[in-house]
């Protein structure tokens, strides 16, 4: 229905009710669009059910940073290691990491870090309507982030990586000894060095909130379909939407919101870009018996342990290894005897583990606007490690472009024509 109580004969098609594609839905549906959202299993299905819930507004270090391309054979060598790749996924992936080590020159690494920091910032400004008329803000919680490490000397090897956020305006306080412990006091003694991050927060519940917005796209008279999309169809001016079940839907737009599976859903426009999934896993622990105040990164063992609705979530690691190979759970174990010397005494007895899928572009930024060749069809993928904080971000983003607005930050970087 548009704004007017119409169903239009056209309306704008979202593929994927994840984080991006419901908040592009919603801010389009703000618009008084007509607005079909589409998932083949329903809102947070994906990747956007079990992530860390972070929100980082000062985040910005790509993942390719330079020296990443000699980084590669341990990476093959260590299948227990916070990187891996499985061996045999090996030559799959190899074109996409080629790129990837291109991106990491130190120019490149400069302008890719603006573009995230420019993506990021702006996270709970667009959040805040979304919540606010969805009834869920008290999901957003904004804490603080405590990054911590094991002596000085690691916090100083990690200076590259902090001056990077600090050159961009980023909240940064270095805290050590008894204040590190005030702001978290459930920490392991080990850990005597920190850098608390302010102005950072995180969802309490990433599954519970975009199921929240989606219910509140319906309310206000946007539609939700279960149903997997096959293909698109037509060029130009026309654009239909085929579904698995043979149905065809003619759509005024479509924006293609389907995370990992975006390549799958754009093959058959003859549309392909470097995507891959990097695996990531979390265990969540219920009655672990220490409440933790904030989120807390272990920059060291590159996880993040949030203390969510459900208990503490504890998650991480990146595993490249596509899309069907079944989840390597041992990887989820891992995380739980790293969080048993971040907190001792923490019992992790009851836990749940899961592995989700990060889509993932080499320069490590969205793809967010059309292609060459394809008005009517937007791209709003490849938020990679940050699809949490750049979700509403990307639906402020893709309303202005509908709109033909000015878009209320330079889109340029996000360009799917970059590739
Ligand atoms: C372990 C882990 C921890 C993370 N921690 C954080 C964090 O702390 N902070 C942060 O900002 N980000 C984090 N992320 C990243 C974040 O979760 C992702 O970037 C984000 O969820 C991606 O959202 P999305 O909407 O693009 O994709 P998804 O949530 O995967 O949604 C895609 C949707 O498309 C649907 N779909 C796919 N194919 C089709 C089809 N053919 N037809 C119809 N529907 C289809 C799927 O069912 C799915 O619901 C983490 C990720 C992982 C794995």
């Amino acid at each position: 229905m548009n704004a007017d109580g119409v169903r239009s004969a056209r309306p704008i098609v979202v593929i994927g009710a994840g984080i991006v594609g419901v908040c592009c839905a919603a801010y389009l549906r703000r618009d008084g669009h007509d607005v079909l959202l589409l998932d083949r299993e329903g809102p947070a299905a994906g990747t956007s059910q079990g992530n860390a819930g972070a929100l980082s507004p000062g985040s910005c270090v790509p993942l390719a940073m330079p020296g990443v391309f000699g980084k590669i054979p341990g990476w093959l060598m260590d299948a227990e290691g916070p990187l891996t790749i499985r061996p045999r996924y090996f030559p799959r992936a190899l074109p996409w990491l080629l790129r990837f080590t291109l991106s990491a020159r130190p120019a490149r690494v400069a302008k890719i870090a603006d573009a995230l920091r420019a993506l990021h910032r702006p996270v709970f400004d667009c959040y805040e309507p979304l919540v606010t008329a969805a009834g869920c803000a008290d999901l957003i919680r904004r804490t603080g982030t405590l990054a911590v490490y094991r002596s000085e000397k690691a916090l100083a090897s990690s200076e590259s990586d902090w001056s990077i956020r600090r050159e961009r305006g980023g909240e940064l306080r270095a805290v050590s000894g008894a204040e590190l412990r005030e702001i978290e006091p459930a920490l392991a003694p080990a850990y005597t060095h920190g850098m608390f991050i302010p102005d950072h927060g995180y969802t309490a519940n990433p599954q519970r909130m975009v199921q929240a917005l989606a219910g509140r796209f319906v309310a206000d008279g946007g539609r939700l379909e279960i149903g997997a999309v096959r293909a698109l169809e037509g060029a130009g001016e026309s654009i239909a939407v085929r579904m698995e079940d043979g149905r065809a839907i003619d759509a005024d737009r479509v924006v293609v919101a389907a995370g990992a599976w975006s390549g799958r859903v754009l093959a058959s426009l003859g549309i392909r870009l470097p995507l891959e999934t990097q695996r990531g896993y979390q265990v969540t622990i219920a009655d672990a018996g220490v409440a933790p105040r904030l989120p807390v990164v272990v920059s060291e063992g590159k996880f993040y342990a949030t203390p969510m609705e459900g208990g503490l979530r504890v998650a991480g690691t990146v595993e490249f290894a596509g899309l069907e190979a079944p989840p390597e759970y041992r990887r989820a174990r891992r995380l739980l005897e790293q969080v048993r010397e971040l907190y001792p005494g923490i019992r992790t007895e009851r836990h749940t583990q899961w592995m989700g899928h990060r889509p993932c572009l080499p320069d490590s930024l969205p793809v967010i606007g059309a292609r060459h060749g394809h008005p009517r069809v937007l791209l709003a993928f490849g938020h990679g490690h940050n699809g949490m904080t750049s979700g509403p971000v990307t639906g402020r983003l893709v309303a202005d472009l509908v709109a033909g607005r000015k878009p209320f930050i330079d889109c340029s970087a996000y360009s799917p024509d970059r590739f």
